[in-house]
């Protein structure tokens, strides 16, 4: 099983990225979006979309085209702010109204949570529960979430893996890993992790199929272009041949 995931957030919503003078370049979300529909349904294929609440407020009618399309519609926080700088409270009333609205907005429920970039804190799983949330993916194969504690709810979780074993684990599922590793490996990883773990996921963002040329006017800082908007050139090429290859799933159905 291949979960294929998108994140659903604005390129400059990175926590590399600390001005806000930023949002007013252009954030070409409803093309990328309208390209990603296109190539999933002209692939068969389902996946889940992570939306953050920002996102929804500002394009309403392109999350209900993708709930349209057969896509599971999920969240991930209103502001991509990392949790460790909320406390729970605050991010309790935040998932409660954005699930709510999103729910709304798309006509779908929503049962999946991703936290913004991997900021998993211990008391995340009090919040999800509280909101009724189903799963969670929040958690990568990295070494310090190892060091928090046990969900104690009947919340699944669906950890994003890398490939290897102890120090040597590579990540691959997503974001510059994916974009910088040729295909014929990713698609070899895909395969052997399939078997070992039954199930693989994915996960990408509507600015890494940005048309380059879009970019080319951004004033941005070094290592943000080389982080976000490096290799991004074949990506829509190397997402093509995965979706022909490999069938793809949302989490839930
Ligand atoms: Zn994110």
């Amino acid at each position: 099983m291949i979960y294929f995931s998108i994140d659903l957030e604005f390129w400059y919503n990175s926590p590399l990225l600390k001005k806000t003078i930023y949002k007013e370049y252009p954030d070409y979300m409803e093309e990328t979006v309208d390209f990603l529909l296109k190539k999933l349904k002209n692939t068969n294929n389902k996946a889940t979309f992570f939306v953050l609440g920002s996102v929804c407020e500002k394009y309403p009618k392109l999350i209900r085209k993708i709930a349209l399309h057969g896509h599971e519609i999920a969240f991930h926080s209103y502001d991509h702010k990392l949790l460790n700088n909320k406390d729970k409270d605050e991010y309790y009333k935040e998932c409660l109204y954005w699930k709510n609205e999103i729910e709304r907005v798309s006509g779908k429920k929503v049962y999946g949570h991703r936290a913004p970039a991997w900021s998993y804190t211990n008391w995340l799983y009090d919040v999800l529960e509280k909101c009724d949330f189903k799963y969670d993916s929040s958690k990568n194969e990295l070494r310090f979430h190892k060091a928090f504690k046990e969900n104690k709810y009947n919340i699944k979780e669906y950890i994003v893996r890398n490939f290897g074993f102890g120090y040597f684990s590579i990540p691959f599922a997503g974001s510059i890993f994916f974009r910088i590793i040729p295909y014929f490996i990713l698609r070899f990883i895909i395969k052997y992790n399939e078997k070992k773990f039954k199930n693989v996921i994915i996960y990408t963002h509507p600015w890494e199929f940005f048309d380059s040329s879009w970019i080319k006017s951004f004033k941005l800082p070094v290592f943000f272009k080389l982080y976000n908007f490096s290799f991004i050139k074949n990506n829509r090429k190397k997402l093509n041949k995965l979706l022909l290859d490999f069938k793809t799933e949302s989490f839930y159905k």
